[in-house]
């Protein structure tokens, strides 16, 4: 996928009513968007898939729906007000503003790539005999090029454990990483730049209180991990998933809805036994995946990436990263946070906040894994994914082949005519098969245009009544992505649609 696909996705986004800036008649706020018509359905319907996904299969998984606001102190418990900060750099030619970490990054992953093209040339020329370890082993450009991912990495991280900030930059100088617009290296100094929104609570300014809006939705379960474990009578291993929206002022915002302002993510917390959080990590690492791949994306578009450096609270921590139109990059993390949060309320709030765990006949503070889902990303990833230009045989087409549970509309009602009785019977078609499905009704334009209209947005059926409808009570039923159209019963309509659509199945194969 080029940036060029990526431009039309963004303007498809826009066109068909998926994407649109937040105020535009105001020229637009930086890095904020709203979900259109169309939009706003596909998103409702991955929320469902993940919320089914962990709440509804997994019995030992309940889920909440904290406020967006907390009390600031959980900010100070949580590490977020001393250590929720992106190093951020400015290049003096070009204006640009960047995140040293992520200029370091796409550095690494350059000379990863050159690895991944000259691994790829020798597997063509070898064919079945090529050992791609023994090659990495081997290949001296390979070998060259590993020593400076090595050795790169070691400095990075050392840097970003210690917050130094000069060392970034002279990692940067001594690479000669360049600013992509003006092509120089006239760096300003690396400064810490906190990602937290701030605004006032109360009515009056001078009694008005700091607090934040929250930059993660996990807080907001570990404030309610009593309230929760108590009123569910939940036992440890047990689970806490939630869907909210998060803010956080991104010092860079280019990629359209990769890295917005404010944002949508799907969390949960796993509560475990002290010692076994290994074992979830692990667990969840791979149930996470499985929940990606069913969606039927690609499974060569996801890859594991560990973390180099791992956040103050985890002791283990892993992406799942997808292949957007720009690259391999984080769409989900799983991170093992040990007992740290807990036990920082327990410290700020004075609150015991343990579980006595009847089998081991003693109390102790759960340690977590968390799984942490960008639902904007997901989004990018679906639309992204499914955009595609088809050469017809005396035509091109736009089609979006989002899988059909997700899709926004799923079938389409077309009368021939706008006469002869074909519309009524449409609207009876409508009405019957609304209570079950998202269905759009359309009489514009020729028919050709409207299944048109319905790959553009991704419908998986189109229904068309015409005259032998009124004679046979039979329709026209084509189907997306083979176009292909076959003459059915309008009482089979229900079962053939709901056979293709509904998300039950896409959940039925993760268990
Ligand atoms: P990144 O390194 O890309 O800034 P992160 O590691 O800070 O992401 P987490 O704190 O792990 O992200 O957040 C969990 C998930 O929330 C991410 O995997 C991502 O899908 C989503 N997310 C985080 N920041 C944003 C953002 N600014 N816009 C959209 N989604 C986001």
């Amino acid at each position: 996928m080029s940036e060029d696909h990526f431009k039309k996705v963004i303007a498809h986004a826009k066109e068909y009513g998926f994407i649109f800036p937040s105020s535009e008649i105001y020229d637009g706020l930086g890095a904020v968007y709203d979900y259109g018509q169309c939009g706003s359905e596909l998103k409702n319907n991955i929320k469902q898939f993940w919320w089914s996904a962990m709440v509804r299969l997994n019995e030992n998984i309940v889920g909440i729906d904290s406020a967006i606001f907390m009390h600031p102190t959980i900010w100070k418990a949580s590490g977020h007000v001393d250590a929720f900060n992106d190093p951020l750099i400015d290049n003096k030619d070009s204006k640009k503003r960047y995140r040293a970490d992520v200029l370091i990054e796409e550095f690494r992953e350059k000379i990863n790539q050159k690895i991944g093209k000259e691994i790829e040339k020798a597997a063509k020329k070898f064919g079945d005999a090529f050992d791609e370890t023994q090659f990495r082993q081997t290949n001296p450009n390979v070998l060259r090029n590993q020593e400076k991912i090595d050795e790169l990495t070691a400095r990075f991280v050392k840097a970003l454990e210690n917050s130094d900030m000069a060392e970034l930059r002279n990692i940067i100088v001594e690479n000669e990483i360049v600013c992509p617009i003006s092509g120089t290296s006239n760096w300003t100094d690396v400064r810490q730049f906190n990602l937290m929104f701030e605004t006032k609570l109360g009515s009056v300014s001078e009694d008005a209180a700091s607090i934040f809006l929250r930059p993660e939705t996990a807080q907001g379960i570990f404030v309610n991990y009593l309230n929760v474990q108590k009123t569910g009578r939940m036992k440890i291993p047990f689970g806490i998933a939630q869907i909210g929206k998060a803010f956080r002022n991104e010092i860079v915002a280019r990629q359209f809805i990769f890295r917005m302002r404010e944002f949508e993510q799907m969390e949960m917390q796993f509560f475990v036994r002290p010692g076994s959080e290994m074992e979830w990590f692990a667990y969840w690492k791979d149930k996470r995946l499985t929940w990606h791949k069913a969606l039927g994306l690609g499974e060569q578009n996801y890859r594991y990436h560990d973390h180099d450096k791992l956040a103050h609270y985890a002791n283990a921590a892993t992406d799942i990263e997808f292949n957007f139109p720009f690259g391999f990059k984080e769409l989900e993390g799983i991170h093992s946070r040990t007992d740290f949060d807990l036990s920082q309320h327990q410290n700020f709030s004075g609150k015991k906040i343990q579980y006595f765990d009847p089998e081991m006949n003693e109390s102790y503070v759960p340690y977590v894994v968390e799984t942490s889902i960008g639902l904007d990303r997901t989004f990018l990833a679906i639309l992204s994914t499914s955009y595609k230009e088809e050469q017809l045989e005396n035509d091109t087409r736009i089609v979006l082949s989002i899988p059909p549970a997700l899709a926004p509309i799923k079938a389409a009602i077309l009368p021939l005519l706008k006469k002869d009785g074909l519309p009524e019977i449409a609207r009876q078609i409508m009405k019957t098969l609304s209570v079950d499905f998202n269905c759009q009704y359309e009489e514009k334009d020729t028919i050709g245009k409207r299944y048109r209209r319905q790959d553009a947005i991704g419908t998986p059926f189109c229904i068309t009544v015409d005259h032998q409808t009124i004679e046979d009570q039979t329709v026209t039923l084509r189907e997306r992505d083979s176009m292909k159209q076959e003459r059915i019963h309008i009482e089979k309509l229900g079962s053939v649609i709901d056979n293709k659509v509904n998300m039950n199945k896409l959940l039925a194969s993760l268990i």
